[in-house]
């Protein structure tokens, strides 16, 4: 073992003896758990404090975690014009197994922005929007992405690809086993070009192919095969691993990420979903009457809610939204509202 340093700061909301101790117990505890340290290796712990934090000595949280033998000592923090206030700094010593590289600092509330570097994967924000065919989600999601920087990823054009590759391959989407036999054969991605997703399988642009109604009501059929779900969850997970999303589909709130910050679940009358529907690919150019779309979308939101595996529903904590009446704009203000919100909580 060597004598590692790990840092830390936190920001505290009042200036008073709970919230300072509060907090500080907060980020120390965070601390050690993340650099999984034994109390014992504890050498000793620095805190400083900005000059507006006078009711507490921060290092009386470090005792009443019952860090007994390490050294503690309180210190002002050097004051800078315009620097973050109501602030609390931590330098920890510790004997740990890791090299210094390997430490992780942590760096809470306000005082994530004295290192943003360092907790980037703190700071993503996952939104799951859910909801069943022609709620209005991906055009939502494209302008809530496009007005917040995030990276919009459609699932339902990962379960399109598969359909598109059992039509193409001839092979049968409504035979469980065939399919299921093929999935090592597909490879699909998305790549962004000029800020746009490509949806991409096995090396090829399918972005528009996957619109096709056949396409689509194949999707809805390999969307009841675990093995294809199991998959393309993989895949959904990895995207919202690396980068701040919104990510719309069926299961994304109750099982692809159900830890996301934000849910909200997109519904609407299912003649105005087949409107909306119709009107769309009626502008692409796809032939196609507003009575096929209607009980196409019938067909689907009954396929998507009747599933054994990762069903369409509303997960307990997402927000319901009943988009009938509602424009693109009212919509799209409504959860940006709502994400500001949870930025701004952080
Ligand atoms: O959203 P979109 O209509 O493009 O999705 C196509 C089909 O893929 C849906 O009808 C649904 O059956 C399936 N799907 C799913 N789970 C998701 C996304 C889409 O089952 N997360």
């Amino acid at each position: 073992m060597a004598t590692r340093a790990i840092r830390g700061a936190t920001t505290v909301k009042e200036n008073k003896k709970e919230s300072i101790l509060n907090e500080t117990s907060r980020l120390l505890r965070k601390m050690i758990e993340e650099n999984n340290i034994m109390n014992g290796d504890i050498i000793s712990i620095i805190f400083t404090v900005t000059k507006d934090l006078d009711a507490a000595f921060p290092a009386a949280a470090a005792r009443a975690l019952g860090i007994v033998h390490a050294a503690l000592l309180d210190f002002p923090q050097h004051e800078v014009r315009d620097a973050l206030k109501m602030c609390v700094r931590v330098m920890m010593y510790a004997d740990m197994n890791v090299m210094q590289s390997e430490v992780k600092h942590i760096y809470l509330n306000g005082a994530k922005i004295l290192r943003k570097d360092l907790v980037e994967e703190e700071n993503k924000i996952a939104v799951a929007l859910d909801g069943p065919a022609g709620s209005g989600k991906s055009t939502i999601a494209k302008l809530v992405a496009k007005k917040l920087g995030l990276t919009y990823i459609d699932t339902g054009a990962m379960y399109r690809s598969v359909a598109l590759y059992c039509i193409d391959k001839d092979i049968d989407y409504n035979n469980e086993v065939d399919v299921i036999s093929e999935l090592e054969n597909m490879n699909i991605g998305i790549l962004s070009a000029n800020k746009e997703q490509r949806y991409i399988l096995n090396g090829e642009d399918v972005t528009e192919l996957i619109r096709s109604p056949e396409v689509s009501e194949g999707a809805s059929r390999v969307a009841t095969y675990k093995a294809v779900r199991e998959k393309l969850v993989a895949i959904q997970r990895e995207l919202a691993s690396k980068q701040s999303v919104i990510m719309d589909g069926r299961d994304i709130g109750t099982n692809v990420l159900p830890n996301a910050e934000i849910k909200i679940f997109m519904d609407g009358d299912v003649e105005e979903r087949a409107k909306r529907r119709y009107e769309e690919l009626s502008l692409k150019g796809i032939s196609v009457t507003y009575d096929e779309i209607l009980s196409d979308i019938k067909q689907r939101d009954h396929n998507d809610s009747s599933r054994a595996y990762n069903p369409l529903r509303k997960a307990d904590d997402a927000i319901l939204l009943d988009t009938t009446n509602m424009s693109i704009e009212e919509v799209g203000d409504f959860i940006i509202g709502k994400i500001d919100d949870v930025i701004k909580k952080d």
